[in-house]
C-alpha cells in the first residue's frame, strides 16, 4: 500500500532546519479512522516527534494530508457534558473580558458541531460565523443558526471570508492550532480578517501538561504541533502580532488558552508571560534529555499496565471511551486484540465501528451493563472523574475495578 505522507525537515514555526528526532512511538493507523468492518486493511504511518533547536517547538515529523484526516470527522464536541460546560464559561468570559457587542462579528475556526458558537447565538449575538471543513457537520451548524463555511482555513480562504463579512472582533480556534500543517498561512489568514482592536484566542493542548501528566497518547497524526508558550511568542512577533495574555485551563487533560492581537494594539502581560516561560525552561521542554527520560517513564507505565491486565480473561475486560488518543495508547502499550472484549463510547457515530489498528468493537453503554465485566479501562482519561461517577450509578458493589492509566496507573474499586 502506498504510504502517502510527507516528512517535515524544518520547524513549522520558525522555518529552522535544525530539528532533531526526540520521541519515536509505534506506527499507527490514523487515530480517528474507526473502520466499519473488522477485515478492512488499514494504512499505518510512522509516528515521531522532532524538536527545534532554534525556537524550541515540538512537532510531528510525519505529515499526513489534512483532507485524509478531517473531511469526515467523527469527533463531536456536543457529546461531552464537560466540554459543553467549558464552552459556556469560555463564551461568558470572552463577552465580558473584551466587552463584545451583539452586532460584533465573531468567527470560530474549526467550529466542529457549533457547540461553542451556539452559546453566542443563544445570547442573541447576530453575526456568528463558523468555518468547518467536515462536510458531515455542515447541517448541524445550519440548524444552530451559525453562518457556516465548509472550507479549510488558510490565508487564501481568508480573503473569501473578508469579502463575505466584516472584520472580526473575536476569532477563536479551539483544539485546532495543533492540527494545522501550515501555521504561518493560518495565522496570516487570521491577521487578514481580524479587526484592528480584535482578539484572536485559541485553546490548545499544552506541552507542559503532556510532559507532567505523561499524556503521550495525545501524540497522533492529527496533532502536528505540541505547543509551549515560548515558541509561540516569537512566532506571532515575526508576523506582526503579539501574544498579550494566556490562561492555563483543565480541558483536554491540560491546555493553554492564548490571546493574540495586532502588534502594539493591547497591553502585554509581560511578567505573567515571562514567569511561565521560565517554568518551561526549568522543566527542560526545549532540551532533548527531557524526552529521553519521558520515554523511559512511558515504558515503565506500559510494563505496569500489562502486568495488571494480563491477569484477566479478555471476556471480562472492557474499555470506556474510544477517543483518538486510544490509538497511540493501545499501540504503544501493545494492547492485543485478545486482551479486551469491547470499548464503550457514548458517541453514536462511533458505535458499531471498530477502534483503529487492533479493531476492538465499539459498543453502547447499555451493552456494557448487560456484560459480565470485571475490569473497565478508562481510555478517555481526561473525563475520568465524570465517567467514574456514571459507572458508580450502575456498577457499585458489583465487584468491578476501574483502571485509569494516566498520569499514573490507578486502580479503583467501584
Ligand atoms: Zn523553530
Amino acid at each position: 500500500m502506498k504510504r502517502n505522507f510527507l516528512t517535515r525537515n524544518y520547524c513549522i514555526l520558525c522555518n529552522s532546519k535544525k530539528i532533531i528526532d526526540v520521541l519515536k512511538l509505534e506506527e499507527t493507523p490514523l487515530a480517528n479512522s474507526y473502520p466499519i468492518r473488522k477485515n478492512i486493511k488499514e494504512q499505518y504511518f510512522p509516528l515521531t516527534t522532532s524538536l527545534c533547536n532554534k525556537c524550541g517547538h515540538l512537532q510531528l515529523k510525519q505529515v499526513v494530508s489534512p483532507k485524509k484526516m478531517f473531511s469526515n470527522y467523527l469527533y463531536v464536541s456536543g457529546t461531552s457534558k464537560v466540554l459543553i460546560r467549558h464552552f459556556n464559561k469560555y463564551c461568558n468570559k470572552m463577552i465580558s473580558k473584551f466587552k463584545l457587542k451583539k452586532k460584533d462579528f465573531i468567527l470560530d475556526i474549526a467550529c466542529n458541531d457549533g457547540t461553542f458558537l451556539e452559546f453566542f447565538v443563544k445570547k442573541k449575538f447576530m453575526n456568528i460565523v463558523g468555518v468547518e471543513p467536515a462536510k458531515n457537520l455542515r447541517n448541524i451548524n445550519i440548524r444552530k443558526k451559525i453562518k457556516i463555511n465548509t472550507i479549510f482555513f488558510n490565508e487564501t480562504n481568508s480573503f473569501t471570508l473578508k469579502k463575505k463579512y466584516q472584520k472580526f472582533k473575536l476569532i477563536s480556534a479551539n483544539n485546532v492550532f495543533a492540527h494545522v500543517p501550515n501555521l504561518k498561512s493560518f495565522a496570516l489568514g487570521v491577521k487578514n480578517i481580524l479587526d484592528n482592536k480584535g482578539v484572536f484566542v485559541f485553546e490548545v493542548s499544552y506541552l507542559l501538561d503532556v510532559i507532567n501528566k505523561l499524556s503521550f497518547d495525545t501524540i497522533y497524526h492529527e496533532h502536528m504541533s505540541y505547543h509551549a508558550l515560548k515558541p509561540l511568542i516569537s512566532f506571532f512577533n515575526s508576523l506582526g502580532m503579539n501574544v498579550f495574555d494566556f490562561d492555563l485551563i483543565d480541558s483536554q487533560g491540560g491546555s493553554i488558552r492564548v490571546y493574540v492581537c495586532h502588534a502594539g494594539q493591547r497591553r502585554i502581560f509581560k511578567n505573567k508571560i515571562n514567569n511561565q516561560i521560565i517554568k518551561e525552561f526549568k522543566r527542560g521542554l526545549f532540551k532533548k534529555k527531557l524526552y529521553e527520560k519521558y520515554y523511559k517513564r512511558m515504558t515503565q507505565e506500559k510494563i505496569k499496565f500489562q502486568r495488571y491486565i494480563c491477569k484477566y480473561d479478555s471476556k471480562f475486560v472492557f474499555g470506556f471511551g474510544a477517543p483518538a488518543k486510544l490509538t497511540t495508547f493501545s499501540h504503544f502499550f501493545r494492547i492485543d486484540r485478545n486482551q479486551i472484549n469491547s470499548i464503550v463510547d457514548d458517541n453514536k457515530l462511533k458505535q458499531k465501528r471498530f477502534s483503529p489498528g487492533q479493531k476492538f468493537p465499539i459498543i453502547s453503554y447499555e451493552k456494557l451493563k448487560k456484560s459480565q465485566c470485571k475490569v473497565i479501562i478508562i481510555f478517555a482519561w481526561n473525563f475520568a472523574e465524570s465517567i467514574i461517577k456514571k459507572l458508580r450509578k450502575f456498577f457499585r458493589k458489583k465487584n468491578v475495578k476501574v483502571i485509569v492509566p494516566f498520569p499514573k496507573l490507578r486502580i479503583i474499586n467501584l
